[in-house]
């Protein structure tokens, strides 16, 4: 992961937030290659979720999947994270260490014990999955008990507390009680600043969408079942921040509601979920280091148990490796949102269906009115760079770059790259012409390089590690017969292609607008 993140620092994708200043701990910063990585991820959630969904493949009704666009405030009126629930139960509940001052989230310390019998009064070795305490503390415990099994800390009797050496400590018993942390960042709304003015920064994206769900139904011709999309920051005060850009403070939600017939329900959520897992496969994020980890019924929220259920997209990151981490959950929500805002704000949220309902006995068509069910597949977009950029890096010792990084054309920040092969003899006069042309046709697609700079090899090294997928060069046979080199970042094979080609060449490739 280090060498990851320096190439990510050196080619500029992700900075520190603050750094002069000493960087700002859970912020970050996307550079140049890394903000234009992380548009082109979020159009093309855009592009398949919003504009062509699902690439037109009819959903479970048989008919095109409906979801229209919403763009709702960061700060909403404090009552919505009443009713949803964020200002009483949005909370970590978190362990502290008196010893070395370290805080856990009470959910993630896990023990070592012996695989059976009991410890006979020796200390219980806790310690943090995907840090280096867990090998460290697996090592002690293995030396100790022989043969070890694992235990979350909230399944280990109070009584045994005192036991337990905590992740980084060396003295036994000297975690706290577990306590909740409000996740979410207060401010005031106004000059006078007074409690009566406390706002949230808003924690996730979806609530927005849930109090304008009436607004949309009301003033546009959608109807059930459709969805609402909407992209946009998200904060959490998140206690243990890490893991470079996965677990931030500030970050970026992509998230659907999908409203529908209770009764439809079921379909839907299947739909969503294999729908979700096929895109990120389709992104590039094969194999196997995605997967789909369907959550047991004792996992799942209080209003999910009824429903058809809870998945999550899962990666493996370098840091969670061999475990997987969540890029992007799918659940079904039932009706418990607008429930929820309906009660908190007296106002009804039902949706009068005309389609359904009954017959009367006088022949009058009587529709149906109900509180839609909610499918919501909710991704993260800084986790889902982070992934991808994962995915890309290759490291490689037989290049002159040994460090790549295989982004697909379609997520790729810098499409193309045009040099001369040295700065001289007519050369540059061609590539520059060439790049006029290859600009005009491509930069709504992304950035196109030219540089005449540096040895050729330093040139192509320096796009290999940006991602960029095809290089090419203007050199002396170019002048003679009008032909250019074409590099292939995947196999750094080059091939001659007509000067007059390039165009077509890039259009085959970077797919149609
Ligand atoms: P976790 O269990 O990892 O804290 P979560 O289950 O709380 O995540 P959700 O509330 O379901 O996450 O949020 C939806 C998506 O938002 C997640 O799948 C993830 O991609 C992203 N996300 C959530 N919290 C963060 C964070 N602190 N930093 C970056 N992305 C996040």
């Amino acid at each position: 992961m280090d060498k990851i993140m320096a190439l990510a620092k050196r080619r500029g994708f992700i900075y520190q937030a603050s750094e002069i200043y000493g960087g700002l701990s859970g912020f970050w910063d996307y550079g140049p290659l890394g903000a234009q990585l992380k548009k082109n991820l979020r159009d093309a959630w855009w592009e398949d979720v919003v504009l062509n969904p699902s690439g037109g493949r009819p959903g479970p009704n048989g008919e095109p999947v409906r979801v229209v666009p919403l763009d709702t405030s960061i700060i909403q009126h404090p009552k919505v994270w009443e009713a949803s629930g964020h200002v009483a139960g949005f909370s970590d509940p978190m362990v502290d260490c008196r010893e070395t001052q370290q805080r856990y989230r009470f959910d993630h310390v896990l023990v070592y014990a012996p695989a059976s019998g009991d410890a006979r009064g020796r200390p219980l070795l806790a310690f943090v999955p995907d840090t280096s305490s867990e090998s460290r503390r697996r090592k002690q415990a293995e030396k100790a008990f022989g043969e070890v099994r694992t235990l979350p800390l909230a399944q280990l009797p109070r009584d045994e507390w005192s036991r337990v050496v905590a992740p980084d400590a060396e003295r036994p018993g000297t975690l706290t009680e577990p306590r909740a942390f409000n996740l979410m960042f207060k401010t005031y709304v106004g000059a006078t600043a007074s409690e009566d003015d406390v706002a949230y920064l808003r924690p996730e994206t979806a609530q927005g969408i849930f109090v304008q769900f009436k607004n949309v139904v009301d003033t546009t011709r959608v109807k059930l079942p459709f969805g609402i999309a909407q992209v946009g920051k998200a904060f959490r005060n998140e206690v243990t921040p890490r893991n470079f850009t996965f677990r931030s403070r500030e970050f970026e939600q992509m998230e659907i509601e999908f409203f529908c017939h209770p009764s439809e329900a079921r379909d839907w959520y299947a739909f969503w979920r294999d729908e979700r897992m096929r895109w990120w496969r389709e992104l590039g994020l094969a194999g196997e280091n995605l997967q789909l980890r369907v959550h047991e019924p004792d996992e799942l929220a209080h209003y999910a148990r009824e429903g058809a259920g809870t998945a999550d997209v899962e990666y493996r990151f370098p840091f969670t490796a061999p475990g997987f981490g969540e890029l992007e959950g799918i659940a079904h929500r039932s009706s418990f949102d607008l429930a929820q805002h309906q009660q908190h704000s007296r106002s009804s949220l039902e949706y009068f269906d005309a389609e359904r309902g009954e017959l009367l006995p006088n022949g009058a068509h009587k529709g149906e009115k109900y509180l839609p069910h909610v499918i919501e597949p909710s991704a993260g977009l800084d986790r889902g760079v982070l992934a991808v950029l994962c995915e890309a890096y290759v490291e490689d010792a037989a290049r002159a770059s040994p460090e790549l990084l295989l982004l697909s054309p379609r997520l790729a920040p810098i499409k193309a790259a045009i040099f001369p092969l040295v700065n001289k003899a007519g050369m540059p006069e061609v590539s520059e012409k060439l790049y006029r042309d290859v600009h005009r046709r491509f930069w709504r697609r992304g950035l196109i390089e030219h540089d005449v700079k540096q040895a050729i090899g330093k040139r192509y090294a320096r796009m290999d590690e940006a991602g960029c997928p095809f290089c090419f060069t203007i050199d002396g046979q170019t002048l003679q017969d009008q032909t250019v080199t074409v590099r292939d970042r995947d196999s750094a094979q080059q091939k001659r292609i007509a000067l007059g080609r390039v165009v077509s060449y890039l259009e085959e490739r970077l797919g149609p607008e």
